[in-house]
């Protein structure tokens, strides 16, 4: 619990929201902040978290089953998941959190723009993941 995090001001209570769906560890609710479309839901940890990375493995994977039912019982077959880490990678709440962002328009849902960089050489940062990839599924 960070008293400044507004998630976990609603996960308190003190922030009012609309519940979705609740396990030992996760919420999703409805976004009703600031939504990008009908449906806009957040799926989150309840333990304070400011990155994915910082998820134990239990809590990462419960997040795609949840996604999927909300997805179902949404009836909905174009939408977005999505997750950002960090400011400049536009997060902009610090307690780690997946977005479903249904597409029920072209104007309605993700607007999304890829920076594709052409003949980037990625040689060196290759390197670097082979060399410190960790197998390790129980962290
Ligand atoms: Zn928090």
């Amino acid at each position: 619990m960070s008293e400044d995090c507004a998630l976990c001001r609603i996960l308190s209570g003190q922030i009012g929201s609309d519940p979705l769906y609740e396990n030992e560890t996760l919420v999703a609710m409805l976004n009703r902040w600031e939504p990008l479309s009908r449906g806009h839901a957040l799926i989150f940890p309840k333990r304070h978290v400011a990155s994915l990375h910082e998820m134990s493995v239990a809590e990462l994977s419960d997040v795609l089953p949840i996604v999927k039912r909300l997805v179902v019982a949404l009836d909905i077959g174009d939408y977005n998941v999505i997750q950002n880490n960090g400011a400049l990678a536009h997060q902009t709440v610090f307690h780690a959190h997946f977005h479903l962002i249904p597409k029920w328009s072209e104007s309605e849902g993700l607007g999304l723009t890829w920076n594709v960089v052409r003949g980037l050489d990625q040689s060196e940062v290759y390197a670097r993941m082979i060399a410190h990839l960790v197998v390790d599924n129980t962290a």
